[in-house]
C-alpha cells in the first residue's frame, strides 16, 4: 500500500534469542510480581460487609427534611426540579387545607414528590437551589433493585421519619442532615 507520509518507519521483527524463547525468566518475572503483591495491603474490601468511610462531600441518595415539629419543610416551588440537569425530579403541588398545619409548613406542598434514581447524576443542584431547606443529599446508596419502576422514589422513601412516630430516627436523620450543612459549610469556606 502507498504511504500516506514519507515519515513511515518499517520495522522488522527481531528474531526471539534462546532466553526469550524459553519463556521462563519472563514467566517468573510475573509470579514475582504477583506473589510480592500477595504481602501488600489490599485495595479491595468485602464489601457489603466492609463499607469505607464517605467523604465529607460524597452525594448518595435525597431526603426530604421536616422541620422541628415534623411538618414538611418542601413547598412545591420546583426550584430543585428546574435546576436539575438530568430531569430527574417530578412534583405535584397541592394547597393545604385548614387543619392540616401540622403536616406542612407552609401554605402549598408537594402532593407527589418523585426523584427518578436512573435519570439522577448525583451532582446536588437541586440541594443548592432549595430556599426552603427541604432537599439533602445523604450519604447512602440507592440499592440495587431488578425493575426500573422500583428506583422512582417517592415522598414516603424519601422523607425523613416524623418526630411523632420515630423521635430517635428523626434526630438521627437531623444530625446527618446538619453535618452535611457543615461540612457543605466548609468545603465553600475552604
Ligand atoms: S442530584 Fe442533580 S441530577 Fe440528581 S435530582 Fe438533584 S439536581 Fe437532579
Ligand atoms: S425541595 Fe426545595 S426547591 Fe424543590 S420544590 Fe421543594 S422547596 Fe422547592
Amino acid at each position: 500500500m502507498q504511504p500516506l507520509t514519507n515519515r513511515v518507519k518499517v520495522l522488522e521483527p527481531k528474531p526471539l534469542n534462546l532466553m526469550e524463547r524459553l519463556y521462563l525468566p519472563n514467566i517468573l518475572k510475573g509470579m514475582m510480581i504477583t506473589f510480592r503483591h500477595i504481602f501488600q495491603k489490599k485495595a479491595t474490601i468485602q464489601y457489603p460487609e466492609q463499607k469505607r468511610p464517605f467523604s465529607s462531600v460524597f452525594r448518595g441518595l435525597h431526603v426530604l427534611n421536616r422541620d422541628e415539629e415534623g411538618r414538611e419543610r418542601c413547598t412545591a416551588c420546583g426550584l430543585c426540579a428546574v435546576a436539575c440537569p438530568a430531569e430527574a425530579i417530578t412534583m405535584e403541588a397541592a394547597e393545604r387545607k385548614k387543619g392540616e398545619e401540622h403536616l406542612y409548613r407552609e401554605e402549598k406542598y408537594a402532593a407527589r414528590y418523585e426523584i427518578n434514581m436512573l435519570r439522577c447524576i448525583f451532582c446536588g443542584l437541586c440541594e443548592e437551589a432549595c430556599p426552603k431547606d427541604a432537599i439533602y443529599l445523604s450519604e447512602t446508596f440507592a440499592p440495587a433493585n431488578f425493575t426500573r419502576k422500583s428506583f422512582i422514589y417517592g415522598k414516603p422513601d424519601l422523607l425523613i421519619p416524623d418526630p411523632k412516630e420515630a423521635p430517635d430516627d428523626f434526630a438521627r436523620a437531623k444530625g446527618q442532615i446538619e453535618e452535611r450543612k457543615e461540612n457543605t459549610r466548609k468545603n465553600l469556606t475552604a
